[in-house]
C-alpha cells in the first residue's frame, strides 16, 4: 500500500504507475519535443537505471527523438566500475547508445586521487561530493553537447529535489529554491538543458519498481557517500515520511507555490571560463578552479 495515498497496487499496476506518473510529468513541464535528441545521464545506480527503461519505453511512440546514455566514471575503485558494467549491460539490453567521460581523461584526476588530496582539508567543510558534484555536472554537459543533445534527462527524484530544498534553507540561500525547478532554463548555448522526468517519483518507489521488473541495478553506496550533508537531510526527511505520510510531496508542491511568488531573481549572465572556454558566472569557472586548488594540495 501507498502510506501516502492509500491505493493498493499489485507489482504490474505499480510499475505501470510510475510510468504514468514520468509521462504525467513529461506533459506537464512540456520537457521534450517530439524531435528532441535525448541523453540520460545513467550512473548504475537504482533511479537513472528505472529512468533509462522508461524514457526507452516511451521513446518507441516518438520515433524522430533519438536516445542515448551517458555515464560518467569518476575514478571510484570497487564502485564506479561495478556501476560502469551495469549501465553497459542495461543499455545492451534496451538497444541504447551508452556514452562513457572519465575524470581521468577529461581532468587527469581521477576521484580516489583528489579524496586523498582533500583529506586535509576536510575540517573546512570540503568533501569529496563537493569536487564530485561540480566535475561531473561538467563533464555531463561537455559528452551531451558534443553527442548533439537537445535535453540531458536526469535521474533526480522527488527525495533528491526536496533534500535541496531543505540544503539551501540550511546554506542560508533559500532564494535558490526559485531556480530549482524540473525544467532548468537555457541560459548559455553551450549548456544543455536540463530536464528531471523522476521528480515526482520518490526514490524508494524508483528502487522498488526495478526491483519487482527483476532489472539490474547498483545496490552499494559510493564510499565518499557519508561525508555528505545531503545524508542528513535524507535521514530527516525520511524519519518525517514515515511518520507524516506525504511529507514530501507537500514539500514539493510547496516549492512550486514559492517557486511562483518568489521574485524570479535575474538569471545570471553567463561568459566563458577563461581556461576551459565553458559556460560561467565569472572569469574561471568552479571546476577550474577546483582543479588548480587540487594542483596545490
Ligand atoms: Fe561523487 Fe559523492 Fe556521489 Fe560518490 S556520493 S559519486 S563522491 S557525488
Ligand atoms: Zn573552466
Amino acid at each position: 500500500m501507498r502510506p501516502y495515498s492509500g491505493e493498493r497496487l499489485c507489482e504490474r499496476c505499480f510499475c505501470q504507475s510510475i510510468e504514468t506518473k514520468v509521462r504525467a510529468t513529461i506533459s506537464k513541464y512540456n520537457m521534450f519535443n517530439h524531435d528532441d535528441r535525448i541523453v540520460v545521464a545513467v550512473s548504475g545506480g537504482k533511479d537513472s537505471i528505472t529512468l533509462l527503461h522508461i524514457l526507452a519505453k516511451i521513446e518507441k511512440d516518438f520515433a524522430n527523438a533519438p536516445l542515448s546514455a551517458v555515464t560518467v566514471d569518476e575514478g571510484i575503485k570497487g564502485y564506479r566500475d561495478e556501476a560502469l558494467e551495469i549501465a553497459e549491460e542495461n543499455c545492451h539490453q534496451l538497444g541504447v547508445e551508452h556514452l562513457k567521460v572519465s575524470f581521468r581523461e577529461m581532468y587527469g584526476l581521477e576521484m580516489d586521487q583528489i579524496a586523498k588530496k582533500i583529506q586535509q582539508k576536510e575540517e573546512k567543510g570540503l568533501t569529496p561530493c563537493s569536487y564530485c558534484g561540480v566535475l561531473r555536472r561538467k563533464a555531463l554537459n561537455t559528452e551531451a553537447r558534443e553527442a548533439g543533445a537537445d535535453k540531458l534527462a536526469t535521474a533526480h527524484t522527488l527525495d533528491d529535489e526536496t533534500q535541496t530544498m531543505i540544503l539551501n534553507i540550511i546554506h542560508g540561500d533559500p532564494l535558490r529554491i526559485a531556480r530549482v525547478k524540473p525544467v532548468l532554463p537555457v541560459i548559455h548555448p553551450k549548456l544543455v538543458q536540463r530536464v528531471k522526468p523522476l521528480c515526482e517519483v520518490p526514490e524508494r518507489e524508483a528502487a522498488f519498481c526495478a526491483y519487482l521488473r527483476k532489472i539490474e541495478f547498483q545496490g552499494i553506496p559510493c564510499p565518499y557517500a557519508g561525508a555528505a550533508l545531503r545524508n542528513d537531510a535524507r535521514d530527516m526527511l525520511n524519519r518525517m515520511e514515515r511518520k507524516h505520510a506525504g511529507t514530501k510531496y507537500t514539500i514539493f508542491r510547496s516549492m512550486e507555490k514559492l517557486r511562483s511568488s518568489l521574485a524570479t531573481p535575474t538569471e545570471q549572465e553567463l561568459g566563458e571560463c577563461e581556461v576551459c572556454q565553458e559556460p560561467t558566472g565569472g572569469e574561471v569557472c568552479r571546476a577550474c578552479q577546483m582543479l588548480e586548488e587540487l594542483q596545490d594540495l
